[in-house]
């Protein structure tokens, strides 16, 4: 396989269940390692056979993370992103399915001349072709793979062969597993319990894979006996033994993982140098103002997903760096866009700063969603509508200020007379599903004198989108003279990116998904300044 002198593997896997917080384990770590000067990637292997998670239901697996370059990725990319600050891309993404669909093509193409294709060699190359493919393509290194599941599932058995191997590809100095395990505390026996650790790392090792570093998911702190248990049953060095108590904050964790030299250990590992100590003042200096708000202020979520909140993911994180820029604690009040109406709106939204509604699929909670949008517009109160959100806005302000009373978007009224939110062109043919919507990064120039450019402070900004329908410029004209605009355009091919209502303290509507870009260093200025406005409105009507 191609060259990958210098480059040092680390991969992340499960035991005993999942959900044990594996990625926010390996951006933490990536966090310290980048901290130390060093360039770190992550990727992570998803077991399942869709091609990727765009055609996933939020209710199965939570946000759909869009990638600079348009890829539909697991959400854990977005705390990739938010910990490290760096953009991630289709590599960083590889499920079982596209590793399939890859050989399955390739096998069509009769590329393996006549070969039987298996999942050892054919498969299992894929995914290490995968792995070496991150790698490559900026020179990282450390590359660190995460792989989805639980060791033991029969679907991730083809990755755990793949890392196995990895091993004897890049040598054992460049190479490291690291194991997220439980540690169950039994109430009524007073004590933490090994054995299912013990049995995970049986499993393992019955692939061939002996884990150097154990981190270890605890409700209590780990005493030195438990942990002198775990090193001997589990075949690992007792100062290999991390203790991961369950945090406040995901942003607690890489300093909890420093307290514990999980980043000494993997370096001593790995046979790199210390280089410098992590530096992690920034860092440190938000979680400072994370903790120590000056105040507070209730922001309503409205969206038909609430049931599950991972399915909102980057939104809520977007309102802790936004929040914290703003020294601010931002509590969300979810609302399920089913439920609320022009009856309650009022009640609903008592006590409420600010309204974001959320981006989302279908008509499903579409009439909820309009008429909280036309309470915050009569109410001034600061509304922050994302993709669906901005397209209700869009149909709600044609409603009932242009008084097109049958407006509507054509994905929820196909045969509207008014179809001010559209397909594009572009978009009539298409049959399939996956992978077919405006996807990614793009180029959006803005309105100098407005809420958008006071937020950015530039003209030319570029934001990811997920999206088929849009505003449809036949009716652009009537709706600016009836008092909205459109304040950010596509210089490309003069769509509509941001609508705005001028007399009002607050009112954008996004196109775009900001949340996307929003990260512990980098909080989205568009969420900085809908909290600001919130806070704002909450001073104002407490003065009243
Ligand atoms: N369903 C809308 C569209 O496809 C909005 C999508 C979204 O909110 N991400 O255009």
């Amino acid at each position: 396989m191609a060259s990958r002198k210098n480059t040092k593997f680390i991969f992340v896997t499960g035991g005993v269940t999942s959900s044990l917080g594996k990625g926010i384990i390996a951006a933490s770590l990536a966090k310290l390692l980048q901290s130390r000067g060093f360039s770190v990637t992550i990727q992570k292997l998803d077991p399942y056979i869709n091609v990727d998670p765009g055609t996933l239901n939020p209710y199965e697996h939570g946000e759909c993370f869009v990638t600079e370059d348009g890829a539909e990725t697991d959400l854990d990319l977005g705390h990739y992103e938010r910990f490290l600050n760096i953009n991630t891309s289709q590599e960083n993404n590889v499920t079982t399915g596209r590793i399939y669909y890859n050989v399955i093509t390739k096998e069509r193409e009769g590329a393996y001349l006549g070969k039987t294709v298996q999942v050892i060699p054919h498969i299992t190359d894929e995914i290490k072709r995968n792995i070496y493919a991150v790698a490559e393509k900026n020179d990282y290194d450390i590359v660190i793979t995460e792989i989805g599941g639980c060791v033991g599932d029969i679907e991730s058995l083809p990755f755990i062969e793949a890392v196995r191997q990895v091993k004897w590809d890049v040598g054992p100095n460049n190479f490291l597993v690291i194991n997220l395990t439980l540690i169950p505390y039994l109430k009524a026996a007073g004590e933490l319990k090994t054995k299912p650790t013990q049995h995970a790392v049986k499993q393992l090792l019955e692939s061939g894979i002996q884990p150097d570093i154990l981190v270890c998911r605890t409700e209590h702190k780990l005493p030195q006996e438990i942990r002198k248990k775990l090193a001997l049953f589990c075949n690992v060095n007792i100062n290999s033994v991390i203790e991961a108590m369950d945090a406040d904050s995901i942003y607690d964790v890489p300093l909890l993982m420093r307290k514990e030299k999980l980043d000494e250990r993997v370096l001593a590992k790995l046979k790199l140098s210390h280089k410098v100590e992590p530096e992690l003042t920034q860092w440190k200096n938000f979680l400072g103002k994370l903790k120590n708000p000056i105040s507070d202020i209730n922001i309503a979520l409205v969206g038909k997903y609430i049931e599950l909140p991972d399915a909102y993911k980057s939104i809520t994180e977007a309102f802790i760096h936004a929040g914290t820029e703003n020294e601010t604690k931002v509590n969300v009040k979810w609302i399920h866009s089913e439920e609320i109406n022009s009856e309650n709106v009022k009640t609903l939204l008592e006590n409420v700063h600010g309204v974001l509604v959320a981006p989302g699929f279908g008509e499903r909670g579409i009439e909820g969603k309009i008429a909280t949008i036309k309470f915050c517009r009569e109410e001034k109160l600061p509304f922050f509508g994302i993709c669906l959100g901005m397209q209700c806005a869009v149909v709600e302000f044609a409603r009932n200020v242009l008084g097109l009373k049958d407006a509507s978007s054509t994905e929820i009224e196909g045969k509207t007379k008014n179809p001010i939110i559209d397909l594009m062109q572009e978009q009539q043919s298409i049959t399939q599903k996956g992978g077919t919507m405006r996807l990614g990064s793009y180029a959006c120039e803005l309105k100098k004198n407005t809420k958008a450019y006071q937020a950015y402070g530039k003209t030319k900004i570029n934001e990811r989108h997920r999206h088929r329908y849009e505003f449809n410029n036949r009716y652009l004209q009537d709706i600016e003279a009836a008092g909205m605009k459109a304040t950010g355009i596509n210089p490309k091919t003069g769509l509509v990116e941001i609508v705005e209502i001028p007399d009002h303290p607050w009112f954008v509507g996004t196109q775009f998904h900001p949340e996307l870009k929003s990260t512990v260093l980098n909080p989205h200025p568009l969420f900085v300044r809908f909290v600001k406005a919130s806070l704002e409105h909450k001073i104002l009507s407490e003065s009243n």
